[in-house]
Parts: C-alpha cells; sequence; structure tokens
C-alpha cells in the first residue's frame, strides 16, 4: 500500500516529521507521494484543505487520514501517539471512513471544487445578486456577499457569518448571507438558509470586481452567473468512531 505525506509547511523539518517517517518505515508502506492509496495528513483542518487541494485530481480514489497537530480537528481525528495504532489498522484495513461529497462550480471555465464553502465576497462595493434555488427565485441580495458551504464546512466560515452547526454526517448545502443590507428599501432573507443535497444555487450578478473564495483560494469573479451544487466528487477521511461530532463542536468551538 502507498501513503503519501502531507505534513503542515511549520513542522516540516522537525522531530515529529522524522518521527512519522521512521515510524512509515517499520510498517507495510511505500512512501509515494504522486500515487497514494493514503495521504497522512499532519496540522489541523487547513492543512487538510490544503492536502484534499494537491490530490484533488484523484480525490475520489484517496483515503485521507489526520495526525492533528493544528488548533482544531474537524478533520483529523488522531494524535501522534496513537500514529502506531493507526498504522497497523491502516494496513488491517480496519478503520471508519466518512465520504463528504465536495462543492462544485464552474468560474470562466474553471471548474472549481471545495470541501468546505464557496464564497462571492466584494467587500469594498455593493455586491448584488439575484438568488436562485433549483432555478426558482428567492431574492435580490445586497451586501458583501454569500457563501455556500457543505455540512462539514458549517463549521468554519459559516459559523463566523451566523450560520448554522450542521452534523458532519448530514447532507446538505447552507447558503449564508455576508453583511446583508436590510433597510427600508432592500430586504433578503437574513437568515442562513439550509437545503437538501439535490438542489443547486445559481447566484445572477455583476461580479466582475468580486472574488470567489474556496476554502483557503480565491479566483477572480469573472463571470454573471455563477451555479453551485454539491459535486459527484467526494472526499474521505478516517475518522474515530468514539470521537463523535458534538465532542469536536465541544472541544473545538466551545472549550
Ligand atoms: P486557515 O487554513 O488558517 O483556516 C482558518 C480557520 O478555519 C482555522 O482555525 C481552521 O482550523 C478553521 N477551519 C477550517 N475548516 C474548518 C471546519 N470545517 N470546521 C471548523 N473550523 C475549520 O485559513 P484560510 O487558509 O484562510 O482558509 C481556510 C478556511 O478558513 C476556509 O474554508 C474558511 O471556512 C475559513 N475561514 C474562516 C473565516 C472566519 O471564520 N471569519 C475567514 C476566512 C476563512
Amino acid at each position: 500500500m502507498r501513503i503519501a505525506l502531507y505534513i503542515k509547511e511549520e513542522l516540516q523539518e522537525t522531530d515529529i516529521a522524522t518521527y512519522i517517517i521512521s515510524k512509515i518505515s517499520q510498517h507495510n508502506f511505500d512512501i509515494d507521494q504522486e500515487n497514494p492509496d493514503f495521504v497522512l495528513f499532519v496540522g489541523g483542518d487547513g492543512t487538510f484543505l490544503r492536502a484534499v487541494n494537491e490530490y484533488i485530481n484523484q480525490v475520489d480514489d484517496i483515503e485521507f487520514v489526520g495526525i492533528n497537530e493544528g488548533s482544531l480537528g474537524f478533520y483529523s481525528d488522531f494524535v501522534i501517539d496513537e500514529l502506531d495504532t493507526l498504522l497497523d489498522d491502516l494496513e488491517m484495513g480496519e478503520f471508519n471512513i466518512r465520504h463528504c461529497r465536495l462543492l462544485e462550480t464552474d468560474i470562466a471555465g474553471e471548474k472549481i471544487l471545495a470541501v468546505n464553502e464557496i464564497r462571492v465576497e466584494n467587500p469594498f462595493h455593493t455586491c448584488i445578486a439575484k438568488v436562485y434555488i433549483n432555478d426558482v427565485y428567492l431574492e435580490t441580495f445586497r451586501g458583501n456577499g454569500l457563501s455556500v458551504c457543505t455540512s462539514n464546512g458549517s463549521t468554519a466560515y459559516n459559523k463566523s457569518l451566523g450560520g448554522s452547526v450542521i452534523a458532519m454526517e448530514t447532507n446538505t448545502m447552507q447558503l449564508t448571507e455576508i453583511a446583508p443590507i436590510n433597510n427600508r428599501v432592500y430586504h433578503s432573507l437574513n437568515s442562513s438558509l439550509v437545503i437538501d443535497a439535490n438542489s443547486h444555487i445559481t447566484l445572477e450578478g455583476e461580479f466582475k470586481e468580486a472574488v470567489v473564495g474556496y476554502d483557503h483560494l480565491t479566483t477572480r469573479g469573472d463571470t454573471n452567473r455563477i451555479d453551485i451544487k454539491l459535486s459527484d466528487h467526494r472526499v474521505s477521511f478516517i475518522y474515530k468512531k468514539d470521537r463523535t461530532f458534538i465532542d469536536k463542536v465541544r472541544e473545538s468551538l466551545i472549550k
């Protein structure tokens, strides 16, 4: 079996990296950075997002597993002391795996896939967007922008925007407003909207001056129409059965 290592930059030249490589060599794995079966990422959720992006062209064929050396670990359940047992379990095929559909859109012919969210933002001028859900007109939004997240992305930027936290194992999309203008003249829903996984969201407007953010990446909003849906591509990550979503919420977001 082939395993690739994706280590957070600050940890790459440390004893942790050396230790992990030596442990892998004691197990029945080949280190293969190009065509891995598993990607062992070391860091927090930001490292996971970057690891997925690094292997986005093979994302359906890889299982990601995280050693948490970052501050938050919604995607990385294991700690370094568990590495030996984890490698044993990977060898034996004894692990729990969660599959999460990615978000997908197309900006000027470029296909974009995201784990957490796709957002359209213009913090300097009012972003005006007609919003359609499954081709049905919802509203004309005015404000800084809109974010569409997956269930697993709901605890990230979406939460800071006042969106709902959605259990990871649920398959949804959530549309959340960024600094909406609501006054006597302009109205929007002014709440996040959770819709089912087979829906699609369309935003129509002048997005030339806006930025499209997706996970840790950005591109120019070089279009007048943005369609966002859950993709057939999915990311799979190995999780610990006894660390529930509620444990993660409590540990990462409350205390
Ligand atoms: P980053 O990689 O440093 O991550 C920013 C923070 O978001 C980190 O604390 C990370 O642990 C956390 N995070 C990422 N995914 C998460 C998830 N699913 N649940 C809970 N926390 C999560 O920063 P970046 O490179 O700018 O962007 C990566 C992610 O950061 C984006 O996908 C976005 O969701 C999030 N972000 C959050 C805010 C905010 O909360 N105001 C602003 C920008 C970006």
